[in-house]
């Protein structure tokens, strides 16, 4: 086998494929890494948006302090002061509708008594009569409490309390001190002693929240404002208790998570009393909104402000995991930020790839196309030099036969009459090769043919082998036919059906044996419905080497036998006719066995009816061999 050296463009071509793979792995590895961050900044910012989530939603709490009652007001019941208070509150907060009801727990010196905030009236009535059924399980509690504060003592019900079960909805506030300042003890005074002492007032405010409002608008709300962004992910949204993850106080949609083993991100909502203190005297920090502290443990439902504004600064939020009474749980549309982060994945590294395919497939295409540009420039110089040398010969010829007429060196005019035979089949030659080189550019640049009618295809076997006689010198040619009158018509160019049928023949006589013997035959084939003419040229040759049968079509392609015996031709005939059947619907076949000859069969569609066939012989003289 011969070995050739490989063109720059194959060398080139070879190393950019070499590197794909290399690409694909860091791009596979690249893509991975890319992943991994995406993951942990999408967990960041989840986690950011359940903690911000969980600012707001206990920031509306922790601003109901501002709705407990003061000592002062309570015991001068000034409720105008009380009034001017909740008018504030009602200006600031974006959720007035969270608070259904406000009491204030108190008492005559005597009894328990219990008042309801009148938004119209602006007063705190008494109520009279049974106490509301949601504030009815505490009334034992506050009689407890009440009865606790005038003995002096302070039990602690924290653990009592901290349970409060259906009391989910009630806010208790103990009554804020006024602190009556005294004058100064005369002599030294310890350092860190103040001052005062507190006249204590025994009452609670109860702030009822009103859960429909929160279920339906406050926590919806804050679930679009955290976690929908139109153009970004999108998540699923559950608070459920934090004891009972059954009882669901929220979702966003029935897939929502209620298990926080399943959750992408979760937090304590509805931070409980965790910090209750016990022990410190009345009158220290009390005027601090949402004060908690007293001679007494403080009451069930408060909000610690500690808790609410932890975490604020960033980083991990302390309160995340601390007990409380809900539990807000995230998780991503698609199951998890993991499945979700897989998915852009796959997306990526499918888009990566498919990029990387389409770069080796269109490398390869380039480089083929590239070669068979090459071959064909390659071609295209022989078939130019080919021309050339073909043209030389008869032009060489006509020129000196025409400049011994000129110069009057033959006289005689047998010879003259033989420069003049001379003259026209060198003439006839260069006109034929001209015809064929216009017809194969004509046919190259897509001009296609002329216009097509129903032909006799008796009549075009005639007309191509009367035209190629005169060509084919003066030795008798024997020609066998085989071509019935009835034959169906077939419906084409006729000037170029004809140069197929001629191309064949003057190819037998070329090719053929000495005995100059060419077979045409033609026959009607049906098959089914469809109608055929099937035309066969046959010799007695030498046949065509198999090396050289899978070329014979190729254009400018010619037999390493016919180059030899420098028989004349181009390698355009069989391209020629390759191309004009297939143009005509039809095919082209060929039969060789060495020594004994070669048979190229056409076979063309046929007019199922038979209507009159045109003549052929008026049309333009067809291509010569
Ligand atoms: P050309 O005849 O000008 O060489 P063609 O395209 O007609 O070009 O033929 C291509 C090649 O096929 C020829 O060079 C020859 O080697 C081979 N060939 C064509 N017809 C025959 C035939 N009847 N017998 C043997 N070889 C043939």
């Amino acid at each position: 086998m011969k070995l050739t050296r490989p063109s720059g463009l194959t060398l080139l071509a070879g190393a950019l494929l070499l590197l794909m793979p290399a690409l694909a792995v860091l791009q596979f590895r690249w893509v991975g890494q890319v992943s991994d961050a995406e993951h942990e900044r999408m967990q960041r910012n989840l986690d950011v948006a359940a903690t911000q989530f969980r600012r707001d939603f206990e920031g509306e709490l922790f601003g109901l302090q501002n709705l407990s009652v003061t000592a002062g007001t309570a015991r001068e019941q000034q409720w105008d002061r009380y009034a001017q208070r909740y008018e504030e509150w009602s200006n600031i907060t974006t959720h007035p509708g969270i608070v259904k009801n406000i009491y204030l727990v108190d008492s005559d010196g005597r009894q328990l008594g219990l008042r309801r905030w009148n938004t119209e009236e602006h007063v705190f009535e008494l109520e009279t009569g049974d106490w509301p059924a949601s504030l009815e399980p505490w009334h034992g509690d506050f009689q407890a409490e009440f009865v606790d504060f005038n003995e002096g003592t302070s039990p602690d019900r924290t653990a009592r309390f901290r349970d409060p079960d259906d009391q989910g909805s009630l806010l208790v506030y103990q009554l804020r001190f006024n602190p009556v300042v005294l004058p100064a003890p005369i002599g030294p005074t310890t350092p860190g002693s103040r001052p005062q002492r507190s006249v204590t007032v025994f009452g609670f405010t109860v702030v009822e929240l009103d859960m429909a409002y929160i279920r339906q608008q406050l926590l919806p709300e804050l679930a679009g404002r955290h976690f929908s962004h139109p153009s970004g992910d999108s998540y699923r949204i559950a608070v459920v208790d934090w004891d009972d993850p059954s009882k669901i106080i929220y979702r966003t949609d029935s897939d929502a998570p209620t298990d926080a083993a399943h959750a992408d991100s979760a937090t304590g909502l509805f931070a409980r009393f965790g910090t209750l203190r016990q022990g410190r005297p009345p009158g220290q920090n009390d005027e601090r909104p949402g004060a908690l502290t007293g001679g007494r443990p403080g009451p069930p439902g408060q909000l610690d402000a500690r808790t609410a504004v932890a975490g604020r600064a960033g980083g991990p939020d302390p309160a995340r995991n601390q007990p409380a009474r809900w539990r807000l749980m995230v998780q991503h549309q698609s199951g998890s930020l993991e499945a979700a982060v897989n998915g852009a994945r796959t997306r990526n590294l499918a888009l990566s790839f498919g990029v990387l395919l389409l770069l080796t497939f269109t490398i390869g295409l380039l480089t083929v196309t590239s070669r068979r540009a090459q071959q064909v420039a390659k071609q295209q110089m022989e078939f130019v030099a080919g021309v050339s040398h073909e043209l030389r010969t008869p032009v060489a010829v006509i020129k000196s036969a025409a400049e011994n007429l000129s110069q009057g060196v033959v006289g005689n005019p047998d010879r003259v009459k033989r420069y003049g035979k001379m003259i026209e089949t060198e003439a006839r030659r260069l006109g034929e090769m001209v015809e064929r080189v216009l017809q194969y550019a004509g046919i190259e640049s897509g001009l296609g043919y002329g216009a097509r009618s129903p032909l006799s295809p008796s009549e075009v076997i005639e007309s191509a082998v009367d035209s190629a006689l005169p060509l084919l010198g003066p030795d008798a040619i024997n020609i066998q036919r085989d071509i019935p009158e009835d034959l169906p018509a077939v419906v084409g160019d006729a000037a170029a059906l004809r140069s197929v049928v001629q191309n064949l023949f003057m190819n037998a006589v070329k090719y053929g044996g000495t005995d100059r013997w060419v077979g045409i035959k033609a026959e009607h084939a049906r098959d089914g419905r469809s109608h055929r003419v099937r035309i066969t040229v046959s010799d007695h040759g030498a046949g065509i080497p198999a090396n050289d049968l899978p070329h014979i079509f190729d254009p400018f392609y010619r037999g390493d036998d016919a180059m030899s015996r420098q028989i004349h031709g181009n390698g355009l005939g069989l391209s020629l006719v390759n191309r004009i059947v297939r143009a005509h619907g039809g095919t082209v076949s060929v039969r060789s066995r060495e020594h004994e000859g070669t048979t190229f069969t056409i076979t063309l569609p046929a007019e199922p009816m038979d209507p009159r066939p045109t003549a052929v012989h008026g049309d333009a003289p067809a291509a010569a061999h």
